[in-house]
């Protein structure tokens, strides 16, 4: 009987270094079907999506940025590719 891998687990594409990752460690930036660029919390936002993974170089505003518009093909905002702190902070 094949056993289960337990150590496997689904990866995604970083759109700034081209690495792939665990999905869950990935922010995920979505296009909605209007055209609007968000960061999906949930994983299960429709419309086209692509992954930034945690490096801090992949969260330069700039370098996600562009990376977006090329997996996307829509320029986000800052405010969208803030996602260098914690998802809970507030000011
Ligand atoms: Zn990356």
């Amino acid at each position: 009987m094949p056993k289960r891998r337990p150590d496997h687990v689904p990866t995604r594409t970083c759109a700034v270094c081209r690495q792939s990752h665990p999905k869950r460690d990935m922010t995920r930036i979505v296009r909605a079907p209007d055209g609007s660029i968000h960061r999906d919390e949930t994983g299960r936002v429709p419309g086209r999506g692509t992954y930034i993974c945690q490096d801090p170089a992949c969260r330069d505003i700039e370098r996600s940025a562009a990376a977006v518009k090329r997996a996307l093909g829509t320029e986000p905002s800052p405010e969208t590719l803030d996602i260098k702190g914690a998802p809970h902070a507030t000011t």
